[in-house]
């Protein structure tokens, strides 16, 4: 009888045992990591602090971008979600968590998972649904049914369940919605939102994910007060990107944009080997511009601190806390008034302007047109992304025909090659290869150097640069920087353009005619040049081949105010043929002063202390018509020279597209370069003084 006792008795105990250590096991092992989370979720909180993106800053030192605190009413899905009920969940996010559970659905890709709010009898449910390729969809388990959808085959729509969203949940976004003036709906929505988001791996459970964005401070301060009424939603702040100037130099600073979910994906956890600068799933980042070239300095890395909560999720106390560090600031050479005024002339024109100090290498000015604004982006994208100029093409780096303008490259080349173009060629009005025609009909007669250049002589060009020759041609282009990047490490979306020659058409197995040369050493052919590298091959001509490469960013300061090692710049050193630059310079001042000028007319009436030089040109491309996707003929306008025409301070070039048929570059791009250089004050232009900000530096001779 004893042992029979004994026996029972070590019975229930080993059977005590087990059932303790099976409990442990489920616990500890089996949901251990929701048991850990969920303890710290009431216990200790530990949230990241948001920080600081870089500030961007003009030359003068005004700002063009900054981050503004600002306010959003957040949700964290893991409040809704729990392996088992818990009585100390609220209700109403139990069932929530019922509605949105899909464990049981093991479907190849979750992406294709899909949840919709909808109203059925009088209540809200979320309907979901997955839709995948036939193939993925058969491996769905449980089996699915399957709904086609229009005639893609294969493409197919399973509707998997309809569930009603919990009244107390439907109450409390009411709640909600009250609080703030919203719609329920537009709660809710938010909710479903998240929870697809989740659902498709583009949020995690423990991310804090906005529900309602960007709310008045008086909202916030009345959820934070009456946070027990909406338990599950809760005020957090965020830093939102602020481009005062709006649509100024917009190209140049470029745009925000939320985080891809392949780049969430792939950097959820740490970013690049930081994991303060891991990104959250509404992070945003750079798209364009300095904000896109310059993101890793720009963007800081955050803090997180670990705080005491009571079960409202008020702060109790904090634990630890580490701060964020603010991105690094950067400071552009763009002047704003005068970049300003570019973009005014430049007004409803499609086109481009380019105004770099020939002393420094700095770019003052780089304006495109048309423009974005990026403070009001995410109103006006749609309407952007229609518009057939592009918008979000920056011209001022994007590649064009040449024309006229390359002539004073051809110059260099005969030069260069001992060619006498002291030499007086006869002009009849057409060149004997090609029949290429000139801008005189009847010719102009004998002609030399300085009044070839001045009234623009296609026949005059053509004769020299056969005599150099189509390599010595390519070969001075690529000096004076045309076909690479005029700035590799800071601009965004540059395009190296392209220089043509026998070589690379040989490559292609094609031949190179005579003809080719002819066309080439006025502009013509393949040739393409970005604004950029005709204002860097001005500059480069009025520092005779000595200065320092372009460059728009002047400084970048870290948060300790050190200034860090800036883009790699080599200097320029072009051994130009001797007494070729001043010579080039004197004719290209005479195109804008002299009587014949190709530009007089547009300098009529000029009362400036200086004299501008520059050279019009006009260059036809094929381009797509984007209303009837035809190919057609356009005609594109320049103007690139410098001021003032004796010791030039400046280099620019004027770009304009779609110029009305036999309007020429000289009609539309002078005027417009005179307008420009118009807004430099004389004394920086003339005197060694310095716009407020700009350094002067002397260029090493
Ligand atoms: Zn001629």
């Amino acid at each position: 009888m004893f042992k029979y006792r004994l026996r029972v008795l070590l019975i229930l105990i080993f059977g005590g045992c087990l059932m303790v250590a099976t409990r442990l096991f489920c616990l500890q092992i089996l949901q251990g990591d929701y048991w850990t989370n969920y303890a710290k979720q009431i216990r200790l909180n530990r949230r990241s602090l948001p920080t600081y993106r870089g500030r961007i800053y003009a030359g003068d030192g005004t700002l063009l971008a900054a981050d503004l605190p600002a306010f959003d009413i957040s949700m964290r899905l893991a409040d809704l979600d729990s392996p088992e009920p818990d009585r100390r969940q609220p209700e109403f996010q139990r069932r929530l968590a019922e509605a949105f559970k899909v464990d049981g659905l093991r479907v190849q890709d979750r992406r294709d998972v899909r949840l919709k709010l909808v109203r059925r009898n009088d209540q809200w449910c979320v309907e979901l649904s997955y839709s995948g390729t036939i193939r993925r969809l058969r491996r769905a388990s449980p089996p699915l049914s399957f709904v086609w959808k229009g005639s893609y085959v294969n493409e197919a729509v399973s509707e998997l369940r309809t569930v009603p969203i919990p009244e107390p949940m439907v109450d409390t976004a009411a709640r909600l919605a009250e609080m703030t003036g919203q719609d329920i709906r537009v709660v809710l929505e938010a909710v479903r939102k998240t929870a697809e988001q989740e659902l498709r791996g583009r949020a995690g459970r423990w991310d804090v994910c906005p529900v309602l964005a960007d709310v008045p401070y008086d909202s916030v301060l009345k959820t934070s007060v009456l946070r027990e009424d909406i338990q599950g939603f809760f005020p957090s702040d965020k830093l939102v990107r602020q481009y005062p100037h709006g649509d100024l130099a917009a190209h140049v600073i470029g745009y925000m944009t939320k985080v891809s979910p392949d780049d969430y994906r792939t950097y959820r956890t740490e970013y690049k080997g930081s994991r303060a600068k891991r990104l959250f799933m509404n992070d945003t980042v750079g798209a364009a511009g300095v904000e896109a070239k310059f993101n890793d300095l720009l963007r800081g890395s955050r803090g997180d601190e670990l705080a005491e909560k009571d079960r409202f999720g008020r702060t109790v106390g904090v634990i630890s806390r580490n701060d964020s560090n603010p991105g690094c600031d950067i400071h552009l050479c763009i002047l704003p008034a005068q970049q300003r005024a570019a973009e005014k002339v430049l007004g409803d024109h499609t086109g481009a302007v380019v105004v770099i100090d020939v002393t420094n290498g700095e770019i003052l000015v780089l304006a495109s047109s048309p423009r974005y604004n990026p403070a009001t982006l995410s109103n006006d994208y749609r309407r952007l992304v229609a518009d057939p100029e592009k918008p979000f093409y920056q011209r001022a780096v994007k590649p064009y025909p040449l024309g006229s303008t390359f002539k004073v490259i051809t110059s260099i080349a005969a030069w260069a090659k001992g060619i006498d173009t002291a030499a007086v060629h006869e002009c009849s009005g057409a060149f004997r290869i090609g029949g290429l025609k000139c801008s005189a009909t009847w010719g102009h007669g004998s002609i030399g150097f300085h009044e070839a250049m001045k009234k623009s002589c296609n026949v005059y060009f053509c004769e020299l640069g056969c005599k150099a020759g189509a390599d010595a041609l390519a070969e001075w282009s690529l000096k004076m920087g045309l076909g690479e990047l005029a700035t590799p490490h800071e601009l965004y979306g540059e395009d190296p353009g392209l220089v043509p020659s026998p070589a690379r058409r040989a490559e292609r197995g094609e031949r190179w005619y005579l003809g080719d040369t002819a066309n080439y050493s006025i502009g013509q052919g393949e040739l393409l040049v970005t604004p950029l590298q005709a204002a860097r091959a001005m500059a480069l001509l009025c520092s005779n081949g000595r200065m320092v490469r372009p460059h728009v960013i002047r400084r970048i300061v870290d948060a300790s105010g050190a200034s860090l090692p800036l883009p790699h710049r080599d200097p320029e050193s072009v051994q130009l043929p001797p007494g070729a630059a001043e010579r080039i310079r004197r004719a290209l001042a005479a195109v804008v002063n002299d009587q014949g000028g190709t530009a007089l007319r547009a300098w009529q009436g000029w009362q400036k202390p200086y004299k501008a030089a520059g050279k019009t040109s006009t260059a036809q491309r094929r381009v797509l018509d984007p209303l009837t996707g035809s190919p057609r003929w356009d005609d594109v306008g320049w103007f690139v020279g410098f001021a003032p025409a004796d010791k030039p301070r400046i280099a620019f070039a004027v770009v304009v597209e779609h110029l009305d048929h036999g309007i020429h570059g000289g009609d539309v791009a002078a005027p417009l370069a005179r307008k420009i250089i118009e807004a430099f004050p004389d004394d920086f232009l003339t005197g060694n003084k310095s716009i407020a900000g700009t350094t002067k530096v002397q260029s090493n001779q």
